[in-house]
């Protein structure tokens, strides 16, 4: 198999998670319980270009088609684009790429700033345009962006929050993007950042519905190869520390020096070691998270869990976690509401009467948002705990 940012036969295995069932797929009967599909969860890295990819490629369609995550219902992700919008106020037409339920696109019309937005789930697509953000539904591919380029100009820039990882095909998008922008034109990618992963030992963030994970150097060299520059890099803190990469549309754009120390830093300590450390601790960590609900279940603790994203998929398949340690999850979500977590099938319900006097223990899945979800429990027994590394949160 060869890389497929930089076409380069150098990939090597660094991590197996074994079987997993797709982790954004809740299944809501027992017959859709019944249809699950697993499949091997390998994470091979690229000793050229830095970038981590997954062997298998799911089809997109089956994934995004119709989705579970909405974004806007994540407090701390609107502030994050609220912000973003600020610093784009000097574009003239902004597209949003995976707009999802139009989170910046929102406060985007509030500056008055010109955008529309792509996503590829119905669904979703649906509830921003009914909110008057104008998304256009679909992939971006070439039909979509000559459907766009027949109403509206070229963009000066295009967003893509945390969309290259989700792809199946990095180069055909650097293309798209050289098509579309504007002749030196900006590129904003965010993109979580696998070696924070790997510092963190944060494997619960491999899943299927991102089958890569991208370097600064993999960045680099993606879009260079197709006449673009990456010039500058900002680190920014959502989804576990990410980073936000600026592409300017034109060959050898300058670059800046915190742009240039990003790439050294990956230079010197990206390399194919780091993976040895990361899967002892991560089997580790596993096998802890475990010990430790199998000791609170047998002093009769009430356990559960608070939100459901894709990451509790990952966790619980790996440390084999099912609702004989952890009773249900609670989760904000309209759309997960009443469904199941993948694979080990443990019930997602609302908060609503189902906060209670027995809760001992809540395992907190969405940790990023703890002060928000703590306000919830009035109760002070209650402990809360971060899954991985098992830790309490105060
Ligand atoms: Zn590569």
């Amino acid at each position: 198999m060869r890389c497929r940012v930089c076409k380069s036969n150098n990939l090597k295995e660094v991590i197996n998670l074994g079987k997993q069932p797709l982790a954004n797929k809740y299944p809501k009967n027992n017959y859709e319980i019944l249809s699950e599909k697993k499949y091997e969860l390998k994470v091979l890295f690229c000793k050229t270009c830095k970038a981590g990819q997954i062997s298998k490629i799911i089809d997109r369609n089956l994934l995004f088609k119709d989705y579970y995550y909405l974004s806007s219902v994540n407090k701390k992700l609107v502030e994050h684009f609220v912000t973003l919008s600020k610093k784009l106020t000097k574009y003239d037409f902004v597209v949003d790429i995976g707009s999802n339920d139009g989170i910046l696109l929102q406060p985007l019309k509030k500056l008055k700033i010109n955008s529309i937005g792509i996503d590829p789930s119905i669904n979703i697509g649906k509830i921003a345009n009914e909110r008057g953000l104008k998304t256009f539904i679909g992939f971006f591919n070439k039909k979509i962006i000559e459907k766009i380029l027949k109403k509206y100009k070229k963009p000066d820039l295009v967003v893509a929050s945390s969309i290259i990882t989700h792809l199946k095909d990095p180069i055909e998008f650097a293309k798209n993007i050289k098509l579309f922008l504007r002749e030196n034109g900006t590129l904003i990618i965010e993109i979580e950042y696998l070696l924070n992963f790997i510092k963190n030992f944060e494997y619960e963030r491999f899943y299927f519905d991102r089958p890569f994970y991208y370097s600064a150097n993999s960045i680099d060299r993606l879009f260079k190869n197709y006449g673009m520059s990456l010039y500058d890099i900002e680190k920014i803190d959502i989804h576990g520390g990410s980073l936000r990469c600026y592409i300017k549309n034109s060959k050898n754009f300058t670059k800046t020096k915190r742009c240039i120390n990003v790439l050294l830093e990956e230079k010197n300590n990206l390399k194919l070691k780091i993976f040895d450390d990361f899967n002892k601790k991560i089997k580790a960590l596993s096998k802890n998270l475990k010990n430790k609900l199998i000791n609170l279940n047998k002093k009769n603790k009430y356990i559960i869990g608070y939100g459901a994203p894709a990451r509790v998929s990952t966790i619980t398949n790996v440390c084999d976690i099912n609702s004989n340690l952890i009773q249900y999850i609670i989760d904000d979500s309209p759309l997960k509401q009443n469904r199941f977590s993948p694979g080990k099938h443990i019930s997602i319900l609302p908060k609503k009467n189902n906060i209670n006097k027995r809760i001992d223990i809540v395992i907190v899945f969405a940790f990023e948002y703890f002060k928000d979800i703590k306000k919830n429990f009035k109760d002070s027994k209650v402990k809360f705990y971060k899954p991985i590394p098992f830790k309490k949160l105060l």
